[in-house]
């Protein structure tokens, strides 16, 4: 097995998005624009309701998936198709906003909100196809404890296990991971684009120490191996699409015309009727 190593380390940059959230940034930053399929990772984690509470009020989406992990707290949503719901702590949210969404996500309570918000490019083939959204509750990812390892399955797959969120367009796994005292060793497609986000204490990424709150991008190969001594944190892989990619805030398309169109049907209020021909 060829193993991965790590090609970038990336600490997260903290701004404030939406109404008034912080928010710590790695994917979508001036310092890696894109992770082919990946757009843009967000960690948010606070226990300060101010840092919060104004959440994501309604705007649009157009030309991708996003999907929201929650660790802690939980957020409402509700959005143009008609659905409402929560997504609550250990379970998650995948939204294909292809042709247009307008959605509302709205963090709820009063302690600790923590969890992650990635999205996931769709070819551009796809992009103007039909939205479409699915909830998880908590109970709905399997958890598979080891000796040293508990790993919390969203998409693909682990020791026999595969994740119920399945996405065949980029074929993306998403494994939450609580490391202790040991070491984690995981095959992956070879060609896939893969990272790491570590979220407590620090992990050695195919050798290299990987401090809190930081992105390891890692070359191609057919496995990773991790270390630590008490960490958590997400491994995330999925196919590279190999196109271009224009992006003007929460529209991404493949080209300057498209992104012009998205703007001419946002303000028209046909975005999420896909748009005038
Ligand atoms: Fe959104």
């Amino acid at each position: 097995m060829t193993p991965r190593t790590l090609v970038q380390r990336l600490p997260a940059q903290p701004l404030v998005e939406g109404a008034g959230v912080r928010v710590l940034r790695t994917i979508g930053t001036p310092a890696l624009r894109h992770l082919d399929p990946f757009l843009l990772l967000d960690h948010f984690g606070s226990d300060d309701p101010q840092d919060y509470l104004a959440g994501f009020p309604e705007h649009p989406h157009r030309g991708f998936v996003t999907f929201t992990h929650m660790l802690d707290g939980r957020m409402l949503h509700r959005d143009s198709l008609g659905n409402a719901g929560e997504v609550r702590a250990g379970g998650a949210q995948w939204m294909k906003a292809a042709r247009g969404v307008i959605h509302a996500e709205m963090p709820q309570g009063e302690g600790l909100l923590r969890g992650f918000q990635l999205w996931i490019n769709l070819p551009a083939a796809e992009k103007m196809s039909a939205p479409a959204y699915q909830e998880f509750p908590p109970q709905a990812i399997p958890e598979i404890r080891g000796k040293n390892v508990t790993v919390r399955l969203f998409m693909g797959q682990y020791q026999g296990h595969t994740g119920p969120i399945v996405d065949e367009l980029t074929a993306v796994n998403y494994l939450d991971v609580r490391l202790e005292r040991g070491r984690f060793i995981h095959p992956l497609p070879a060609t896939h684009t893969a990272f790491i986000y570590g979220y407590e204490g620090s992990l050695r990424v195919a050798g290299s120490l990987l401090p809190p709150h930081t992105l390891a991008v890692l070359s191609p190969g057919e496995e990773v191996q991790v270390e630590a001594e008490a960490a958590r944190f997400i491994l995330v892989a999925g196919r590279p699409l190999g196109e271009p990619v224009v992006q003007y805030g929460p529209f991404v398309m493949t080209s300057r015309e498209e992104i012009e169109q998205a703007l001419r049907d946002f303000r028209a209020g046909t975005l999420v009727r896909g748009g005038t021909q």
